[in-house]
């Protein structure tokens, strides 16, 4: 029985015993940022998005990069490797260190970096469709920014799961969706437009989402980026989900309204299997470049 590693700081050590002190900032104040890759066939899928994305969420909370980034992904490699991860996550957090408790930013803190990975079985090009719920949005002004700060989404989880849902599409005071708790939300209307929430503050720009654009694209899909309401969800040709866990996730019911029978739809169809062909492809290449 192999055991999981966690990486604190600098160590390897055994996941049961991976522990940060109890004024860590992150602990006290959710004074940090995350990142979720998922792997497949062995590799880290989109990798230079999520740094791209962690480096920004630092910098817009004027923390420090733990490391270089090249050492950065070196580790997140070890990590995949010494927990014999082929399928799964691998999960990395930031905070601003440990301190006294005093909210203003203490003046020499070293950033914490935690690391775990863990094999998880994906679904695979060949979904069922999963139910949403609609719950308002309560979460701050600056969700472009990938904190742990995740009680909101939290409860939005625990309110879905209570309700026999897979997610909770979180929606505005105007009515719009803006997000799932912890997914984009996307629409195909019933002339075939492709529909994801413009992404500026109120929204993560998924890095999913940016690689369902490009694959939007490609296939010569109509694509718009705007809000949309419940109401006009549950009157689409299509719905889906993305998220670095999920990829490309069919929706076939939100609230009490079902929008399809169940299956995936074309649209949803043929990005999923988008999805699956590049990480096919890079899962290749890496072969190929190792048996050179
Ligand atoms: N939106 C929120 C609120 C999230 O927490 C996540 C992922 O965890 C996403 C969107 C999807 O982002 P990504 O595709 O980068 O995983």
């Amino acid at each position: 029985m192999m055991s999981r590693i966690a990486y604190v700081n600098g160590r390897y050590v055994p996941h049961s015993e991976a522990s940060v002190h109890v004024e860590d900032r992150g602990f006290q104040f959710a004074d940090g940022v995350y990142e979720v890759v998922a792997v497949y066939k062995g590799q880290l899928i989109d990798e230079q998005g999520h740094l791209d994305r962690l480096e920004r969420s630092l910098d817009e909370l004027r923390i420090a990069m733990p490391l270089a980034r090249a050492a950065l992904a070196q580790i997140l490699r070890r990590m995949v490797r010494l927990n014999l991860v082929r399928e799964g996550l691998v999960y990395f957090q930031v905070t601003r260190g440990v301190a006294p408790r005093d909210f203003p930013f203490p003046f020499a803190a070293a950033p914490t970096l935690v690391i775990t990975a863990r094999n998880k079985k994906f679904p695979g090009r060949d979904v069922k469709a999963v139910t949403v719920i609609t719950t308002p949005d309560q979460r701050w002004a600056r969700r472009d920014i990938k904190t742990v700060a995740l009680l909101p989404a939290t409860l939005a989880k625990q309110k879905a799961k209570e309700a026999g849902a897979f997610e909770a599409w979180q929606v505005d005071a105007d009515g719009y969706v803006t997000e799932g708790a912890s997914s984009n939300a996307w629409i195909v209307t019933k002339d075939n437009v492709i529909v994801t929430r413009q992404a500026d503050h109120n929204i993560l720009r998924g890095i999913t989402r940016m690689a369902i654009i490009e694959f939007a694209k490609e296939n010569g899909f109509k694509f718009e980026e705007r809000a949309f309401s419940v109401e006009e969800a549950q009157n689409a040709r299509e719905a889906f989900v993305s998220s670095a866990s999920t990829f490309v996730m069919p929706v076939w019911k939100i609230d009490n309204v079902a929008i399809s029978n169940g299956e995936i739809g074309p649209v949803g169809k043929t990005l999923r299997d988008a999805y699956f062909d590049a990480m096919d492809q890079l899962a290749n290449d890496a072969r190929t470049r190792s048996t050179d």
